[in-house]
């Protein structure tokens, strides 16, 4: 990568002045970094101009690629916060101290010979911190992304470790923007280094299988491809082949048997709108059978991080089962870009929304909320409050789910948060008095998980009270901290602690 190459892609992006701007970044980088080299032997300007292009592609503001162009700067030369302020703004020099102060909560991690839980949660908790603006961690996952991709060149211990973070804790934040692409190349990478022969093996495996049915979904795939034109809907099919790490983790659950892996190949359709998307649905459920359990509708009811689509499995009369995958262009672009997709080039005013400064309240999207709770953790964090990784992992890196109220209210709860996590996350009151609960019209146990998209009606009595046992009946740290205080209130905690003294001293008596 040099600078000539880096200034041609940037060039049908942006304004002449910010091209400008970005040529002096490069010079201003390039003088800083004089003389460092990468591990490779690499003059290390090549890294950070790797970031910058990065940034690019994912079609990023200006600022964003500048601080990509300075991002190691401030920590590996001798510039300063100051000077980069002067030269290119108040925004590149947050965006560069963001990105600095990870790398330097890294740095200090790195001399421990093993890898240990606490790596993960100091990372984790300083990711959030500098998540108040998110383009930060955009930065720092295209740094990542180069870092892993020149990987070869560095210790095995260290490939080792460097891989599980990148699959600890840079994947699942990926997968929180909605970034599907950046997540899956992190976690190939991050897996082929970290169990070297189970990836090659299943890569084998793949290849194997993938040769045998490529031919007969050609003609599946030509068979929908006409039946659409009939219908003359616009479309784009393209196959998706799974990667070597989601199929890993799917052998997990199956026992290690390949042939109960039905989406290795899927054929993605992609159509102009929504409606088309149904029609598409009813078109392929026409022609084939589908599998019941198999239709997912993420169009009525999105992933948590955003993601649309439909999907369904069907069985083709020759017995083939295919996965599809409908959605719009929209949809598409998102599912691949996620939040990036937010900070594109020409509408960079709508970045700002993505920021919260000065007491700015961020207007997300709905299905973008845990941002606004990170946020909270993050204040909470720099308020010197303990949080336990246990709650963090529950709380952000957790996958979530949205659940409904009666009116139609979103809530968005860590997966399998329980239907008191619900209760006391609407109101203090409506857990304290929780008499049971009815889940899309039905009866629902007290220890039974939610699922996403669930519709849960609290029926409440004035008379109902918290019970002692409920402590094993909910997840969130909320809900158990109001439970606690409601418990105590009532005299339930204590009268136990009374009881237990009884049962001592009477023991006591017997001995005697
Ligand atoms: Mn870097």
């Amino acid at each position: 990568m040099k600078k000539r190459e880096l200034l041609e892609h940037a060039k049908p992006h942006y304004e002449e002045n910010q091209l400008l701007e970005l040529e002096h970044a490069i010079d201003f980088a390039t003088k800083a970094h004089i003389g460092q080299k990468r591990k490779s032997g690499e003059p290390y300007i090549i890294h950070p101009l790797h970031v910058a292009d990065t940034l690019i592609d994912w079609g990023m503001d200006i600022d964003t690629v500048l601080a990509g162009v300075l991002h190691d700067t401030v920590e590996d030369t001798t510039a300063t916060l100051h000077e980069i302020e002067n030269l290119f703004g108040r925004d590149v020099a947050f965006l560069v101290d963001g990105v600095t102060k990870v790398s330097q909560a890294r740095a200090g991690m790195q001399d421990l010979t093993n890898y240990l839980p606490q790596t993960k949660d100091n990372l984790s908790k300083l990711l959030i911190a500098v998540g108040q603006d998110v383009r930060v961690i955009i930065i720092k996952l295209a740094d990542r992304l180069h870092n892993m991709s020149t990987l070869q060149h560095m210790s095995p211990e260290k490939q080792k470790k460097i891989a599980r973070e990148s699959l600890e804790v840079f994947a699942p934040m990926a997968d929180r923007l909605g970034m599907g692409r950046v997540r899956m190349q992190i976690e190939e990478l991050a897996f082929s280094y970290l169990d070297p022969s189970e990836f090659n093996r299943l890569k084998n495996l793949m290849q194997k299988r993938l040769g045998k049915s490529t031919r007969k979904l050609g003609i599946v795939r030509s068979e929908v491809e006409s039946e659409l034109a009939k219908h003359t809907i616009n479309y784009v099919v393209n196959g998706r082949v799974k990667s070597i790490y989601s199929l890993h983790r799917k052998m997990l659950k199956v026992d290690n048997n390949i042939d109960d892996i039905y989406d290795l190949m899927a054929l993605r359709v992609i159509v102009e709108n929504k409606e088309d998307c149904y029609r598409t649905l009813g078109i392929l459920h026409s022609m084939y059978q589908p599998m019941i359990s198999r239709i997912k509708d993420y169009i009525a009811i999105p992933k948590p991080n955003g993601y649309q689509s439909l999907h369904t499995t069907v069985i083709t009369p020759s017995k083939q089962i295919v996965e599809f995958q409908i959605r719009t262009f929209e949809m598409h672009e998102y599912a691949e870009r996620g939040l990036a997709a937010s900070f594109h080039y020409h509408e960079q005013k709508s970045n700002k929304d993505y920021s919260k400064r000065k007491g700015q309240s961020a207007t997300l999207p709905a299905q973008l909320q845990w941002i606004t709770q990170m946020q909270e953790v993050a204040q909470r964090l720099r308020d010197n409050e303990e949080i336990s990784q246990d709650q963090l992992n529950i709380d952000l890196f957790g996958n979530r789910i949205f659940v409904y109220s009666p009116k139609g209210d979103l809530y968005n709860l860590p997966e399998g948060a329980l239907p008191l996590d619900f209760a006391y996350l609407v109101h203090s009151d409506i857990g304290k008095h929780a008499y049971s609960f009815r889940v899309n019209g039905n009866i629902h146990a007290f220890d039974k998980p939610l699922q996403n998209g669930d519709v849960v009606e609290v029926v409440t009595r004035k008379m109902s009270q918290p019970k002692q046992a409920w402590q094993e009946l909910v997840t969130t740290t909320h809900a158990r901290n109001k439970l606690r205080a409601h418990l105590r209130q009532l005299g339930i905690i204590e009268s136990l602690s009374g009881a237990a003294a009884i049962i001592r001293e009477k023991a006591a008596r017997k001995k005697k």
